[in-house]
């Protein structure tokens, strides 16, 4: 019941809905040369076909045969939502600085914008109610981009209408784009945001971030470990901590329970078994999931020319596949990658790195992604 429901999810990202990449590769592509309204039609064409067709009239014949293969106007518009109620909308896949990284002109995505991907982060919807409830986790650098995507995919009443933000940890691709909260951009209103302690103490002590808590844009809840935060009768987010860098916050990864399955966050470890050593064996809190979305930084050494990357912090996603691989299927079938360097291969849609990855029989995160809960 629980995998045929994971797969039912997967058969609409992918087949019915369009692929995410060319969606955002089209998205991108009107965005780039539409005015703004017009890039608010385009970037929901999938579901308003005939909105698109009108649109497209007003384009270069070159420019409607691309939109034709993305948006395949003459089927039904597909359905907004998938048929379960909770589950969660996958936002971003890149590390912090996203792809293309700033100081990389070689980058073939600045050339090509359907290669370019948003720093991790994922949206908890409950769409049961009058209009849908949404939690965010983590305030990305692109977090403008992303609240957008979330609106087009499950409207509230106001952009801003968020139950909350989860914040892992003071890295920046984790809570940056807090500051797009703030005075000169949204000028917000007490919006929500789970931090742990430390966390808290970094964002209150600490320019800009303050400003935002004097001016009410934000309040901040604080969260402990292993404390679940009860979001509804049957929805609840626990934080548990991680080893990896904490220069500024301690670091947390989080269960995320809904009514019919559980998933695990984790964007950023230093490596499994330095949490080995504390205790905790990655393979028990998959045990304890149906979906866990895992670092996935790096595919291998070698990845950056020069470099040994035997003692980067974090976990190379060939060694999680090797620490992995005597997993009976049904569990590695859980694992979701998620949080990829620019220099990640999996970024690549063409890369042979990919169907090794799907061939073992592990999940690669994409944009657009929703996965029942
Ligand atoms: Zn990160
Ligand atoms: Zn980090």
């Amino acid at each position: 019941m629980v995998s045929k429901s994971i797969e039912a999810m997967q058969g609409l990202s992918f087949s019915q809905f369009g692929l995410p990449l060319k969606w955002i590769g089209l998205t991108t592509f009107c965005g780039d040369s539409a005015s703004p309204a017009q890039a608010n039609d385009v970037s929901i064409c999938r579901h308003y076909g005939v909105r698109m067709k009108n649109i497209m009239r007003q384009h270069l014949l070159s420019f409607a045969a691309l939109a034709l293969s993305a948006c395949s106007l003459d089927n039904q518009p597909p359905e907004l939502t998938p048929s379960c109620p909770v589950f969660l909308f996958i936002l971003g896949v890149a590390q912090d600085a996203g792809k293309p990284q700033i100081g990389n002109p070689d980058d073939p995505a600045w050339a090509d914008a359907s290669l370019r991907r948003l720093s991790t982060s994922i949206a908890l919807i409950d769409r049961r109610g009058d209009t849908p409830k949404r939690w965010l986790f983590e305030a990305t650098p692109d977090i403008k981009e992303q609240l957008h995507r979330l609106n087009a995919a499950a409207p509230a009443e106001r952009t801003l209408d968020l139950g909350g933000v989860f914040l892992t940890h003071a890295h920046m691709g984790h809570y940056a784009g807090l500051m797009m909260f703030g005075h000169e951009a949204a000028g917000a209103q007490n919006i929500q945001v789970f931090a742990m302690p430390r966390m808290n103490d970094y964002l209150t002590a600490n320019g800009p971030w303050d400003q935002l808590l004097r001016k009410h844009n934000i309040f901040i809840a604080i969260m402990h470990d292993g404390e679940a935060e009860q979001l509804a009768g049957d929805i609840a987010v626990t934080p548990f901590l991680v080893p990896h860098r904490q220069e500024y916050s301690e670091v947390a990864g989080f269960r995320i329970e809904g009514p019919e399955k559980s998933a695990i966050f984790i964007p950023d470890i230093d490596s499994w078994e330095d949490w080995d050593a504390e205790g905790t064996r990655i393979e028990d809190k998959i045990a304890e999931a149906d979906i866990a979305l895992l670092d996935a930084t790096f595919f291998a050494n070698g990845e950056i020319p020069g470099r040994d990357m035997s003692g980067f912090p974090h976990p190379l996603v060939s060694h999680s596949m090797d620490r992995f691989e005597d997993l009976p299927v049904a569990e590695k079938k859980k694992v979701w990658f998620i949080h990829m360097n620019h220099t990640n291969p999996l970024l690549n849609p063409n890369a042979p790195e990919r169907a090794q990855v799907q061939k073992a029989g592990f999940n690669i995160a994409e944009e657009g992604d929703k996965i029942c809960l």
